[in-house]
């Protein structure tokens, strides 16, 4: 019931102002995002790979209606991909890009802005060695989002694409996307989305999910299964057995400090297991989201918010 006021208070620029005059070490911030700085997140990146995990680093940000923080934001990753290579964790690690934090949303000729910095963190992240996936954000951004994965795939074929299961158009997606050589993350979806275009049922997104799941499985690319639910964590288990994929054709993912013990416990199986790392002073958006998906956080979240520890 919560869910839908949570996820317009993510969008709420006063909470957002009182919320962010707070440190990110404070309360239960620090579950979700571990630190602010470059180096805190490249020290919480080898403490994972030393646990047998991989990692995908999102410098937190979206929304950007001004240039200079766009720049900023194209800066951050780049400063990020150095300190991965210099510490030789870059075959285990790559980024997660959020398109609106990169210029899409800026007016005139955001998408070719958005297009043009996301080229260059795909040539930092091949140089340092690793991938670039493409986050996905509210529906109002798919299209956009999507042509230009479709562009920066022809340089860098490797880049990863993000579907939301509670999209009616997605399982359409994962058609398109199942080829040779595609990563696809599939996850349920965080925004809050009308009727016109999303499930509304819990129940309606994860039935979607597995519909998408068996595409993905059944094709020729590489799919991320994107999820902490752990009914859909053994329907995944069982459609790779389904469809005979060794472990290591697919990959699962999950959100920094949400159920490391079945991140470990999967990895321990054998299973290539991939955490979202999101670092960064902008972590506001991000946590309201995961406020959303679990409300019963939300007293702790708002007693940090008091205490101001
Ligand atoms: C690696 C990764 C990348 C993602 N990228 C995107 C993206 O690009 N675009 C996008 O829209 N969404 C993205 N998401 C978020 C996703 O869409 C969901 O909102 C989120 O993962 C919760 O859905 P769930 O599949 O875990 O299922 P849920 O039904 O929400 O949760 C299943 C179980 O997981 C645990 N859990 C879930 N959330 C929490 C929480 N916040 N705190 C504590 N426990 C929790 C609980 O045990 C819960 O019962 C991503 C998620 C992951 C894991």
């Amino acid at each position: 019931m919560l869910r839908q006021p949570l996820l317009m208070l993510a969008r709420s620029t006063r909470l957002k102002n009182l919320a962010t005059a707070m440190p990110v070490s404070s309360g239960i911030v620090n579950r979700y995002v571990p630190g602010e700085t470059t180096e805190s997140a490249v020290e919480a990146t080898r403490a994972l790979i030393a646990d047998g995990l991989h990692v995908t680093l999102d410098f937190l940000g979206e929304d950007t209606l001004d240039r200079e923080q766009a720049d900023h934001t194209v800066a951050a990753y780049l400063d990020m991909l150095g300190g991965l290579s210099d510490q030789n964790l870059a075959r285990n690690a790559e980024v997660s890009v959020k398109l609106s934090a990169i210029g899409q949303a800026l007016p005139g000729d955001g998408e070719k802005i958005a297009l043009e910095n996301a080229r260059t963190i795909c040539h930092a992240a091949r140089n340092a060695g690793t991938t670039v996936t493409l986050d996905m954000e509210d529906h109002t951004t798919t299209d956009s989002t999507l042509g230009i994965l479709h562009e920066l795939r022809k340089d860098f074929p490797e880049t990863g694409a993000v579907l939301q299961a509670y999209l009616h158009r997605t399982e359409a997606d994962c058609r398109d996307l199942a080829h040779e050589g595609s990563r696809v993350r599939l996850c349920k979806g965080a925004y809050k989305e009308p009727e016109s275009v999303a499930f509304q049922d819990r129940a309606e997104v994860d039935k979607s999910y597995v519909r998408c799941l068996k595409v993905l499985m059944s094709g020729q690319g590489y799919p991320m299964i994107a999820t902490h639910d752990p009914r859909l964590v053994d329907i995944a288990g069982a459609l790779a057995t389904r469809y005979e994929r060794m472990q290591g054709t697919y990959e699962f993912q999950m959100l920094y400090g949400i159920r490391p013990d079945e991140q470990q416990r999967l990895a321990e199986a054998g299973e290539k297991v991939r955490v979202y790392l999101p670092y960064g002073a902008e972590w506001y958006g991000y946590l309201m989201r995961r406020m959303a998906e679990r409300p019963s956080n939300l007293a702790l979240f708002l007693r940090s918010l008091v205490s101001k520890k």
